[in-house]
């Protein structure tokens, strides 16, 4: 069965979407630890991410960091920390997430309760701001 993540890749079901290349796709995560938390994956449904072909991992790679560049552009904070768990989801996913403090990487922090509204326009925004780039 398909993957959640492509499932959202074909779009049969809704994400907020921050930018897409040929081969990755950059969407808000639902439930996120801070203001501007993306997820980037390869369009390809592969698990675990250690298992990608080199070409797909150093795109997933590239993309990441301009989509973490667009990020920075929106949200206030001193980087954009990146991670990769999977533990969850099935599909190779890197997270980005702003922070200022070392625990604003701890994923067992409650997560934040964002409207559908405010996660529509930060992905708007921050869409924007990598189509600058
Ligand atoms: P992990 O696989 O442990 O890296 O966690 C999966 C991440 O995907 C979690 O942070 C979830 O909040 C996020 N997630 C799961 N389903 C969706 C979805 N439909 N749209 C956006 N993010 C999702």
């Amino acid at each position: 069965m398909a993957s959640v993540f492509t499932k959202i890749v074909n779009g049969e079901i809704p994400s907020y979407k921050v930018a897409e290349s040929e081969l990755c796709y950059a969407f808000l995560d639902i439930n996120p630890l801070a203001l501007g938390h993306t997820l980037v994956i390869p369009k390809k449904e592969v698990d675990y991410i250690l298992d990608l072909d080199d070409e797909l991992y150093l795109e997933l790679m590239r993309f990441s960091k301009q989509v973490g560049k667009a990020i920075e552009m929106v949200v206030d904070c001193k980087r954009i920390g990146i991670t990769v768990i999977g533990l969850e989801v099935p599909h190779a996913h890197v997270h980005l997430i702003p922070i200022n403090q070392l625990n604003d990487m701890n994923f067992a922090k409650p997560k934040l309760n964002l409207t559908t509204n405010e996660l529509e326009e930060l992905a708007s925004e921050i869409a924007i701001a990598f189509a600058k780039d």
